[in-house]
C-alpha cells in the first residue's frame, strides 16, 4: 500500500508455494492485501484451502491448488490452473521447503539427503522452469525464491539443508542473469529464525527449545512470518526495480 492508501498490485496475479503455513501463508495474505489475486499451492490440502479462505475473507481472490513441488507434472498443472483462473502470472514466491534434523554428515541417510534436495532445491528449479515461460510470454514478472541463513553460511549438522539453500542462491543468481534483459527480476530471500510451524518442529516448541534458537538472534527474538512477507512483496514491487539476483538477508542479525 502506498502513502495514499492505494493498493499497488491490483490486477496482478501471484503464485505462492508452501502457502499452507508459516512464511508462505503470510506472504500469500500480504500479496492479497496489496490487491493481487493469489494462487496458493501446497501439499497440505486442508491448510492450503484455509489460506485461500483467509484471502477471500479479506475480500481478495484466491485459488487453492494441491501441488507437490517435487513433481514436474503437478507444478505444471498448478501453473496451468493459475492461467485458467486469472489469465496471467506476475509474481512467484517459490517457498515450499522442509527442515532438517541436526546430525553430522556421515550419519545422514541417502534418502534424507534426496528428500531435502528434492523439495528445497529441485522444487525451486521446477517452479521457475514453468513460471518463466509464462512471464516471458507476457513481457515480464518478478520471482522470489526462499533460501535461508543456511544459504549464506554453514550450520553444524545441517549438511543437506545448507547445500540445498546455498543451491537456491546459486540458482537464483544464474536465472537472474538469464532473464535480466527480459524484464523478469529474480531474487532470493534469506530468513533468519522465523516463528512458524517449521521452527516449532525444529526447536521442539518447548520454552527451552525456543530460547535456544532465540539465542542465535542478535535482535533477541524470532522473526515474524509477516516480516519476511513484507520483504517479498517489496522485492516484487516497482520499488525494487533495480534489484536483480540479490540474496536478501532478513534475519535479525543472525548471520552478521
Ligand atoms: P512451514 O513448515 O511452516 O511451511 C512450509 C510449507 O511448505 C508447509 O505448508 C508444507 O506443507 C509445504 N511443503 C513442504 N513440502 C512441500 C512440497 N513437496 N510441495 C509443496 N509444498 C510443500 O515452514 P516455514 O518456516 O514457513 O518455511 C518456509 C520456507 O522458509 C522454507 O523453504 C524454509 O526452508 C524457509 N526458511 C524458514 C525459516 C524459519 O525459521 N522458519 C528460516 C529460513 C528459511
Amino acid at each position: 500500500m502506498d502513502t495514499n492508501g492505494k493498493r499497488s498490485f491490483t490486477g496482478k496475479v501471484a503464485f505462492v508455494t508452501g502457502a499452507a503455513n508459516g512464511i508462505g501463508r503470510a506472504t500469500a495474505l500480504a500479496f492479497a492485501r496489496e490487491g493481487a489475486s493469489v494462487v496458493v499451492a501446497d501439499v497440505s490440502e486442508q491448510n492450503n484451502q484455509a489460506t485461500a479462505r483467509m484471502i477471500q475473507e479479506l475480500g481478495g481472490h484466491a485459488l487453492a491448488v494441491t501441488c507437490d513441488v517435487r513433481r514436474n507434472e503437478e507444478v505444471q498443472r498448478a501453473l496451468n490452473a493459475t492461467i485458467e483462473a486469472f489469465g496471467r502470472l506476475d509474481f512467484a514466491f517459490n517457498n515450499a521447503g522442509i527442515e532438517y534434523t541436526v546430525q553430522p554428515l556421515a550419519d545422514l541417510a541417502e534418502e534424507e539427503w534426496d528428500r531435502i534436495i528434492d523439495i528445497d532445491l529441485r522444487g525451486v528449479f521446477l517452479c521457475m522452469k514453468h513460471e518463466i515461460p509464462l512471464m516471458l510470454e507476457q513481457g515480464g514478472g518478478a520471482i522470489v525464491n526462499t533460501s535461508s541463513g543456511a544459504g549464506i553460511r554453514g550450520f553444524k549438522g545441517g549438511g543437506a539443508y545448507v547445500a540445498a539453500k546455498h543451491g537456491v542462491v546459486g540458482l537464483t543468481k544464474s536465472a537472474a542473469l538469464d532473464y535480466a534483459q527480459s524484464n523478469i527480476r529474480i531474487n532470493a530471500v534469506c530468513p533468519g529464525i522465523i516463528d512458524t510451524p517449521m521452527m516449532d518442529r525444529f526447536s521442539g516448541a518447548t520454552t527451552e527449545g525456543r530460547q535456544a534458537v532465540i539465542a542465535q538472534e542478535p535482535i533477541g527474538r524470532m522473526g515474524r512470518p509477516e516480516e519476511i512477507a513484507a520483504t517479498v512483496v517489496w522485492l516484487c514491487s516497482d520499488a525494487a526495480s533495480f534489484v536483480v539476483g540479490s540474496a536478501m538477508i532478513v534475519d535479525g542479525g543472525q548471520t552478521v
